[in-house]
């Protein structure tokens, strides 16, 4: 394959993307095309259903230099979400700064249940760790007669949820509360706690992919064994539930056991479930306050 900096032709869009796919093919990317035509959507200023509509269209010098710009830096393993800045989450275009988490489709998995399962309800619920607001922001989108509080320790990523509440038009059913954890939450009781708390073990940090160590280390680093924010939940999460009010946290795949045996133990949560995702995975853990 001739380097793209070697190939004087004229790019087509058609030709840009064939070509960018089979690059990142070869250099491992998982999902290569989408990656080759959400990049080039990016430079070009368009929606990727204009790369469709458009293949014969040639792409300017100017934009082609960019592009390149974003390969390298694709290549060098940043994601394609922080080279764009955005990200989709349930059907939901979100703006993700290098300050949050950048949403991943195994939350979807159990967001789209709790979505789901209280579509019709008139709740009031936190999201702890709210990151890009995804979470919750999209969870009030689909549950229309849903009111909630977004907590976040980090004043940048509260910035950023801020905008996406506001641009997907839910900010009037949001308040959003900078702090740690259930701390800005007060005596406010709730329906419901959603989060996707940090659950990476300290000593797991390092070995993580080249990609997630873009990612706020805040948003990742779950204490020494990964565990620190279940402890929380177990302890003092349950005084800011209303009787009978849920809770639905994300966990590592291997987390299964310790936390159901932390919150268990704390003894005010029943009626455990375990949600899988995608891959059959464990990957969050929906219980009520007795
Ligand atoms: N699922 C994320 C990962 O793959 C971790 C997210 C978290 O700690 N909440 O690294």
């Amino acid at each position: 394959m001739k380097p793209l900096s070697e190939n004087h032709d004229l790019w087509t869009i058609e030709r840009l993307i064939s070509w960018t796919s089979r690059f990142f093919g070869q250099k491992g990317i998982d999902s290569p095309r989408l990656d080759a035509e959400l990049l080039l959507a990016h430079v070009m200023g368009k929606q990727r259903i204009y790369l469709y509509t458009h293949y014969d269209e040639i792409v300017n010098p100017e934009e082609l230099a960019r592009y390149k710009e974003l390969i390298r830096r694709r290549i060098a393993g940043v994601c394609t979400a922080a080279l764009t800045g955005e990200k989709d989450f349930m059907g939901l275009t979100f703006h993700v700064g290098s300050q949050v988490l950048i949403p991943r489709p195994d939350t979807e998995t159990w967001v789209e249940k709790m979505v789901q399962r209280f579509r019709t309800d008139e709740l009031y619920v936190a999201d702890l760790g709210t990151g890009s607001g995804a979470v919750l922001i999209s969870f009030l989108y689909y549950c229309r007669s849903c009111r909630g509080v977004g907590v976040d320790l980090s004043p940048e990523a509260l910035k950023t949820a801020e905008e996406n509440g506001r641009l997907l038009k839910v900010d009037d059913r949001i308040q959003w509360k900078l702090g740690d954890y259930l701390e800005p939450l007060g005596d406010d009781a709730f329906d419901g706690i959603l989060t996707n708390p940090p659950y990476i073990a300290r000593e797991e940090m390092a070995a993580l992919s080249e990609e997630v160590r873009h990612e706020p280390v805040m948003a990742l680093d779950g204490g020494p064994d990964g565990l620190d924010f279940y402890r929380k939940l177990a302890m003092e999460g349950w005084k800011s539930l209303k009787s009978g009010g849920f809770l639905a946290a994300e966990i590592g795949e291997k987390q299964t056991e310790d936390v159901l045996k932390l919150l268990k133990e704390s003894g005010r949560f029943g009626g455990f479930e375990v949600i899988q995702d995608l891959s059959g995975a464990d990957r969050a853990i929906f219980c009520k306050r007795m």
